[in-house]
């Protein structure tokens, strides 16, 4: 045994684990080192994506199979895929216009024939399709947040990574098949220094290996060029903005990228560095940027 894991294991029995949602104490075998079973659930789960601009809820296709497979239900001559849309979370009219501000090509979401364009009244502007699987309102998913800025354990990432890949299962047909680059939002070389590690790159591996085949984890495509202040130095949206402004740059030895990417972080607030992030991608070549994060304030 290390004496690192040594040190671990005297540690947890002298001082054994607090749930950070309601601080009861964890067992030795508990899932999570940081929380409890009865918090995690606790934590609200989304099954939609979100428009960043005016928020509209996008609801996600649940279920995608091709035409003639045993559990099909279609009838001859409809379209090449079986769609079911959870409509209980929006209006379809927000689902649609939705997805004319991601602009996903028909092709890669199965069900969106050319004639779903044709309420392009959602913010076509928008550089992202917001992807947040909990609301940071939530105590549990703002402390477990917290924990993995301040705390370099790499196993605080595993309940948040694990709210993740629920989360992508719960998108499973809404998103394109194949492996999709999974790109951390980046921090300045000289935060990263200072912090000794990226949180949003720390839940990119974590999750990237709760899905084998979905992900391919792109460290090497954004780079933070400038140094600015932390983002929650800025209350206001347009200040967050002009922070941000200018911060990315993306590595031309690493285009081209595809059409579609994920950037993750763990948290938007407004949206600025997603977008911000999301527009050098775009200028990249990349045509549809999924911003995921754990949580959305
Ligand atoms: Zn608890
Ligand atoms: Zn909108």
């Amino acid at each position: 045994m290390r004496l690192a894991t040594v040190g671990t294991t005297l540690l947890r029995l002298c001082f054994p684990p607090r749930c950070v949602g309601c601080g009861t104490r964890l067992p030795a075998h508990a899932r999570f080192e940081m929380v409890c079973e009865r918090c995690f659930a606790l934590i609200p789960r989304h099954r939609w994506l979100t428009c960043p601009v005016c928020r509209a809820r996008i609801p996600v296709i649940l279920e995608a199979r091709p035409q003639g497979s045993p559990r099909s239900r279609l009838s001859p001559g409809s379209p090449l895929v079986e769609t079911k849309v959870d409509m209980s979370t929006s209006d379809s009219l927000a689902f649609h216009r939705g997805l004319s501000v991601v602009g996903c090509p028909s092709a890669s979401l199965g069900m969106v024939s050319s004639s779903n364009h044709r309420l392009p009244r959602c913010h076509p502007e928008a550089r992202f399709v917001l992807a947040a699987a909990s609301d940071f309102r939530n105590q549990t998913v703002r402390e477990l947040i917290h924990a993995l800025k301040y705390r370099p354990a790499h196993r605080v990432a595993l309940p948040l990574a694990t709210l993740l890949a629920e989360y992508i299962a719960g998108l499973a047909a809404t998103l394109p098949p194949g492996i999709l680059p999974l790109i951390p939002v980046p921090l300045h070389p000289r935060r990263e220094r200072e912090r000794g590690w990226n949180q949003a790159a720390v839940l990119a591996r974590t999750l990237a290996g709760f899905c084998p085949g979905r992900f391919e984890v792109r460290d090497d495509v954004l780079r933070r060029i400038r140094y600015t202040e932390p983002q929650v130095s800025f209350r206001d949206r347009v200040w967050r903005a002009a922070n941000i402004s200018g911060s990315f740059a993306c590595a031309s030895e690493t285009l081209p990228l595809g059409p579609i990417a994920v950037l993750i972080d763990d948290v938007s607030t407004t949206g600025a560095t997603l977008g911000e992030a999301a527009r050098v991608l775009r200028h990249a070549g990349v045509r549809t940027v999924i911003g995921l994060v754990v949580a959305s304030a």
